[in-house]
């Protein structure tokens, strides 16, 4: 199932080139009160929703895909982490370009962990990334993105994709500069989400998805996830040993060689097998 966010915080089913509005569902949801529980709501209780969404969609009105304004698949995740240099080449092209490493020495992923992206930087595709330092090299980094699904730590590779809502795209936009990633990736709008959330049951094997991104026609970003240093499964056990991984948490994998600027007026299209493709502009 391909779950989109639309709108005025709709609840869509992608199926080709429509969307079956299935927003009534959303009545399910338990209601909350302060304290609101951490996390996002839909993506926990998915598994019990999705009869209900299953049984809305006959009648449920479509509307061309082209006529929806995308927002992030996940309104409201408890946290954004992601994984730095998770691509040989990538490593490399960091290492030789004296303007993406600074003179920060850059490490493997498995000396230097990962990293947390703010939550208040999380935009849709129908937003526009706006660059916030014009003068400064700003770069689109595209990635596999993992929504997590269910509440655990320490969870064994073998157990974690068990653990996986489903599947997204993911621009990690960043500021290159000497501060911490964290700040130069955490700018209003430099996280993007889409197009839409393919559920793990239609994505069962994460390890082979090829994924490109062009900027104005041109493509930057050509790769797949077979060449993850660091692959999806032993990504999760791993963040999981540090932090508990809840429902609705955004996993980053990261990014693959090519990584280049962009600047106001330019148009990132990013696509990957089985997850679509989003056109997100740069303002
Ligand atoms: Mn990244």
């Amino acid at each position: 199932m391909k779950l989109c966010r639309f709108d005025a915080d709709q609840l869509g089913v992608v199926e080709g080139d429509v969307v079956r509005n299935v927003t009534s569902v959303l009545q399910e949801l338990p209601a909350c009160r302060y304290p609101l529980p951490r996390g996002d709501l839909l993506i926990r209780h998915l598994p019990e929703l999705r009869p209900a969404i299953e049984a809305a969609l006959p009648a449920a009105p479509s509307i061309p895909l082209a006529d929806v304004r995308l927002l992030s698949p996940v309104a409201n995740p408890g946290k954004i982490v992601a994984a730095p240099v998770n691509y040989q080449k990538h490593l490399q092209e960091a290492r030789d370009d004296a303007e993406i490493h600074h003179q920060n020495q850059v490490e493997e992923i498995q000396r230097v962990g990962l990293f947390l992206k703010a939550n208040s930087s999380l935009i849709g595709p129908s937003q526009p990334v706006v660059i916030a330092h014009p003068e400064r090299r700003n770069d689109h980094e595209i990635e596999l993105v993992c929504i997590i699904g269910k509440t655990a730590r320490n969870i064994s590779r073998e157990q974690a994709l068990e653990h996986v809502a489903g599947y997204c795209l993911g621009l990690d936009m960043t500021t290159r500069g000497p501060e911490e990633r964290s700040l130069r990736k955490s700018i209003d709008t430099y996280t993007v989400l889409g197009p839409w959330l393919t559920t793990a049951d239609e994505l069962t094997d994460p390890s082979a998805i090829g994924m490109e991104l062009r900027v104005n026609g041109e493509l930057r970003q050509h790769a797949n996830t077979r060449d993850l240093i660091i692959e999806l499964p032993d990504l999760i056990a791993f963040a999981s040993r540090f932090y508990t991984l809840e429902a609705g948490d955004v996993l980053f994998t990261g990014t693959p060689e090519g990584v280049n600027r962009v600047a106001p007026g330019d148009i990132m299209l990013a696509s990957a097998d089985g997850l679509g493709s989003m056109e997100v502009r740069v303002q």
